[in-house]
Parts: structure tokens; sequence; C-alpha cells
């Protein structure tokens, strides 16, 4: 089997795992089903990856402590900042405290910022860590982590992912790193498959979201986290979208490439 009909093997290959392997631990508050939903995509993903790396004989460099990663404009959908919110809130107060002191300056940023073309890479480049970070650069919400964080993946050196060092390479550095990059690459030196898994659970998750709920969220992992502890937006969630819509675009978070998206 070629390269790419290993990928379109693995990928069309979009059957549900098991219910009963989930972790119910965790599900205490949120829509019970919602919750179930998110734990499986999760664990759907992990299983995924975990085979086609197998197949791919591809060992991965990312581990504990490297953090580059982190710095990017992480998007992720309503369920999964629910998810979150509810770890954060139950089990690590510290975390959560962090995050509210950062949501409102993401929030200003999108305001300001959102129809900015180049928007997520020069935010990537200001190297701008995640507030769920540690401070010895661990994810504080690892086994609940989204599956955008999940789906970014390399086997090539980790150095490559810090902000700023692939757009700098020159002569034979660049060279020496063009070199590495095989078909399974891309964009740049991460792997490809796992990144359109977590798209398309990602999407399947807002799919089912909108079944249960009737309509989802989309936008940035911290700002949503945070907007999810202000009561304007619950009351505008539990009114429906028209209100969400009304409360985020009053305050100019909705729209544009990289504010909030509702349906
Ligand atoms: S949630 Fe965790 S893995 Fe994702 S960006 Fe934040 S710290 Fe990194």
């Amino acid at each position: 089997m070629n390269h790419q009909e290993l990928n379109n093997h693995v990928l069309n290959d979009f059957s549900p795992v098991s219910v009963s392997m989930l972790d119910t631990r965790m599900i205490k508050a949120m829509n019970p089903v919602l919750r179930q939903a998110v734990a499986r995509a999760h664990l759907d993903l992990e299983a995924r990856t975990e085979s086609y790396l197998t197949q791919r004989h591809l060992k991965v460099s990312c581990c504990k402590g490297c953090f580059s990663c982190c710095m990017a404009w992480v998007v992720v959908g309503l369920a999964e900042a629910e998810y979150l919110r509810e770890q954060l809130e139950a089990h690590q107060p510290q975390v959560l405290a962090r995050l509210e002191a950062e949501g409102p300056k993401r929030l200003a940023r999108i305001a300001q910022q959102k129809h900015r073309p180049d928007f997520p890479t020069r935010y990537f480049l200001e190297a701008n860590p995640c507030p769920l970070l540690t401070p010895e650069g661990a994810c504080s919400v690892h086994p609940q982590r989204p599956l955008t964080c999940r789906g970014v993946l390399t086997n090539l050196p980790a150095h490559y992912c810090a902000p700023g060092v692939v757009p700098a390479l020159r002569g034979k550095e660049r060279a020496a790193y063009q070199g590495q990059l095989k078909p399974w690459h891309g964009p740049e030196h991460y792997l490809n498959v796992p990144w359109q898994y977590s798209e398309r659970l990602a999407q399947k998750l807002w799919s089912t979201e909108k079944q249960l709920r009737g309509f989802t969220v989309v936008g940035e992992l911290a700002s949503l986290i945070y907007l999810l502890g202000q009561p304007y937006f619950h009351k505008a969630l539990a009114e429906g979208p028209a209100a969400v819509r009304q409360v985020l675009s009053k305050r100019k978070f909705l729209g544009g490439e990289f504010g909030f998206w509702v349906g």
C-alpha cells in the first residue's frame, strides 16, 4: 500500500469507538451525552493516530515539556470549551484564574484584529503561551486537551516547532530541513494525517453538538472558556443562537477570519 492509499484507507475508516472504553469519572455537569461525545472524539483520535503511527513506523518527537505548538492560536467548539471549563472549575482553580486573566486580552485582540489574514501567524511569532500551560511547560489539562492540540504532531526535531525557526532557516540549514520532509508531512514538518483526523473529528463533534444543543460556537480556546464564565454569555446560550450572535457581535467578537462563529 503506498502512502496515498494508506492515507485514504485510514481517513475513510471513521466508525466510532466503543463508548465502554471511555473514562466516565470526569463526566459530571455538562450535558452528559455531549460530554461523552467529547470524550469519545478524544479517544477516537488517540486510537486512530496511534494506529497510523504504528503502520507508518513513525515515532513522534512531541513530549512533556515541549510546548512550542502551545503558542499557536487554538480553535475549539463550545462542547470542548465546556468540557475544559468543567475540569478547571472542579479541579484546577489556579489554572482557571490564569485563564480568566488571559481571556479578556485575547478577546480584545479578536475585536481589533479578527479581519487580518496574517493574524494567527503574527500571534504565533509573538510566542504567547497558552494559559493552560504550567510554569514547567506541561499541559495542565493534558487528558482533556482539545482535538486541535492532539492533532499537531511531528517526528522531526522539536526545535523546528519554535516560533520563527522554520521561516528563519537559510542555506544549508534550510536544505537540511527540506531534505527531511516526506510526503506525510505538511503543513511544514507536521504530520498531515493526524491533523486531518483531528479536523474531521472536530467537525463531527460540532455536528453532534448542533443536534443536541441546536447550535455550536467555534472560537479561540482560552477566550471561549473565559466567555463560559460570563453571565451575559450564559444567558445568551440559554436563549439560543440569535442571542449568542447578538452578544458576540455587540462586543466585536463575532465574524471576520478569526472571530467567533455561531451556527
Ligand atoms: S490546551 Fe494544553 S496542549 Fe493545548 S495549547 Fe493549551 S497547553 Fe497546549
